[in-house]
């Protein structure tokens, strides 16, 4: 990352929300269920599916989480009237992690039970390290329960993964690279470490008959991915590549024209300023575009 970009990520707090709703509005539907279902329905004209992301993550009430859940409902409802092809992504801490594991359970077993009648599957994102254990707990008690349109989330960059994947044999699981910084103890810190763990612990997921969600943005991963398919001889009804929204579209396109299933994560909320600043947080290249348009807006007065 270069000196500029570095300064533009840790300035980007005291960028104008308005700006920030501007650049970002390609990784966002937008603040409300209508933003998303507007979205959903031209990605799958454009034959792609859609995991929708009801942005709430900075929760510190059990009523927030429990209409975050409620809007779940909503968005699977609506989906259904609609006729769309779109699934859901649940956080655990937006739907109460925090506040006890119980409270998030509960809310989780409330949106997989407007999931089900309609087949769709609810996926539990991961997010810091600090809920992985619960996190994978909440995924195996639900299975074991009967519920089996629910799978969690493995992200490679985390040492623990691999063991992990070999321990999740049959569910359905999306594989990322992971965004939290963690520790370095628990954590691969270099980028090809990070994706050959990528590799080992998809190899660990399709051995064990997972159906697994492929989502990366790094061409040199999807080519891997699609060589490990080739190589164990895998039909389309054993994966799906899986991308953000507004991220490499080029890319996407590229994996549906050449046959391959492809889910786009698609965020909406009243809270897209808070994932705004970690998706331009993330990303040098955005970073820089950011400082490019402060400039404009700066000296371009019309
Ligand atoms: C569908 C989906 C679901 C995810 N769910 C989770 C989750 O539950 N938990 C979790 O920790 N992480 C999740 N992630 C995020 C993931 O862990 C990575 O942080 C992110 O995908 C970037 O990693 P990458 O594999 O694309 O590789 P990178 O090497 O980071 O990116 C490859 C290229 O893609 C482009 N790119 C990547 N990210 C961006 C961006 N934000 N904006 C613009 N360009 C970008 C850049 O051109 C970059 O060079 C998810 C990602 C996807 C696609």
């Amino acid at each position: 990352m270069s000196l500029v970009d570095r300064a533009v990520v840790t300035l980007l707090p005291a960028v104008p929300k308005p700006l920030i709703r501007r650049i970002s509005s390609r990784y966002i539907a937008g603040p409300s269920l209508d933003d998303a279902r507007r979205v959903v329905a031209g990605l799958n004209a454009e034959g792609k599916l859609a995991t929708v992301d009801v942005l709430g993550e900075e929760i510190t009430r059990v009523d927030e989480a429990e209409a975050i859940a409620a809007e779940y409902v909503a968005a699977l409802d609506a989906f259904e009237r609609d006729g769309l092809d779109a699934n859901v992504s649940v956080k655990p801490t937006g739907l109460g992690l925090k506040l006890g594991y119980d409270v998030c359970k509960r809310n989780v077993e409330a949106v997989i039970a407007a999931a089900e009648p309609t087949n769709r599957f609810v996926r539990i994102d991961m997010e810091d390290s600090s809920t992985t254990d619960d996190t994978l707990r909440l995924f195996r008690e639900l299975r074991d329960e009967g519920h089996l349109r629910v799978g969690p989330v493995l992200q490679a960059s985390l040492r623990r993964t691999v063991a992990d994947a070999a321990a999740l044999a049959g569910a359905s699981v999306r594989l990322c690279k992971g965004i939290y910084v963690e520790p370095e103890s628990i954590q691969y810190r270099d980028d090809q470490a990070v994706r050959d763990s990528f590799v080992e612990a998809l190899a660990a997921l399709l051995d064990g008959g997972c159906y697994v969600g492929i989502a990366t943005h790094d061409e040199w991963l999807v080519d891997r991915a699609l060589g490990a398919i080739a190589e164990r001889g895998l039909g389309t009804d054993a994966y799906e590549f899986q991308m953000l929204l507004g991220v490499r579209p080029e890319l996407g396109d590229r994996i549906v024209g050449d046959g391959h299933t492809l889910r786009i994560y698609v965020p909406f909320g009243r809270q897209w300023y808070e994932y705004s600043l970690r998706r331009l947080q993330e990303n040098p290249r955005i970073a820089g575009y950011v400082a490019g348009d402060i400039g404009r807006s700066v000296f371009r007065r019309s």
